[in-house]
């Protein structure tokens, strides 16, 4: 069963639901399906906001980074409205957000991250979004974007998915295909040097309908470490440990693993005419 994050607080997207209720015993259920073992070479992450990232794929990130991968992160929005006092300045909360994001993503391990600074609360899936996706596609050119599942309206675990996510999940889907890898697309970003570049997969989190599931047993602590990094959100920080490392088990016991990130993929392109560095087994590069 997919543990997405669950209905958002008053302001922000704050602590996903599920991570507040997550109680399943892992041991209680047998292995019925493979950890999913394949990596990028290079993968995107699209978020929203500041934390999505972390709360989202981050312990698979650390997991592809440390097995050799290159990872990049998108956020759309800098979470100026994550917070709860209305008097409060969006741009020094944008900013404070931003630094935390930043703490969050060396942690992780990321080469880089990318602020799009579209408004938080407010993102559409315009083509000015589609654009800016486009040209950090095909800035970073990668194998694989992770983004969350815009067809996740409702969780089936109960809650409202934040229209940010929906937005920026289905903008991230818009520009991957056939956006990013339509020359006419966007025309002048080819004309000015940005090629059509096409990725192959990707991998949709806070799915209601997982496909695979990566285990992370090695790098849920680094999760953990990233998130807390997110000061302004994490209310209960003392807690936090327990309530991912719980989540994590709950998404890792159908492969038998004591930690998990299960995702929905969506394989636009195979690989079999790729070159053997494209896509690399992450247990045997860390075995
Ligand atoms: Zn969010």
């Amino acid at each position: 069963m997919a543990r997405p994050p669950g209905a958002a607080p008053a302001a922000g997207c704050g602590l996903p639901r599920a991570v507040e209720s997550a109680m399943t015993d892992p041991a209680a259920g047998a292995a019925s399906q493979a950890p999913h073992t394949w990596r990028p070479g290079r993968f995107m992450v699209i978020a929203a906001h500041p934390d999505d990232a972390e709360f989202g794929p981050a312990a698979t990130a650390a997991r592809w980074i440390d097995a050799g991968s290159v990872g990049w992160l998108v956020c759309c929005t800098s979470g100026d409205a994550g917070g709860e006092d209305p008097d409060a300045d969006p741009l020094a909360l944008a900013a404070l957000r931003e630094a935390e994001q930043r703490a969050a993503a060396a942690i992780v391990g990321y080469a880089g991250i990318s602020f799009l600074h579209q408004p938080d609360g407010a993102l559409v899936n315009d083509l000015v979004l589609r654009e800016l996706l486009v040209r950090e596609i095909r800035t970073f050119r990668p194998d694989v974007v992770l983004a969350t599942d815009p067809e996740a309206l409702f969780y089936d675990d109960g809650g409202i998915n934040h229209a940010d996510h929906r937005a920026a999940g289905v903008a991230a889907v818009d520009a991957v295909y056939p956006a990013a890898r339509n020359p006419m697309s966007f025309p002048w970003l080819a004309r000015d040097g940005l090629a059509a570049h096409k990725v192959r997969r990707l991998y949709l989190f806070w799915s209601n309908h997982p496909t695979v599931r990566v285990d992370v047993g090695p790098t849920i602590g680094r999760k953990v470490d990233a998130l807390l990094a997110h000061a302004s959100q994490i209310h209960q920080p003392d807690r936090l440990d327990d309530r991912i490392r719980s989540w994590a088990a709950e998404e890792g016991a159908p492969i038998g693993a004591t930690a998990g990130e299960a995702f929905r993929l969506i394989v636009i392109d195979e690989d079999a005419d790729e070159g053997p560095d494209s896509a690399t087994d992450v247990e045997a590069e860390t075995a």
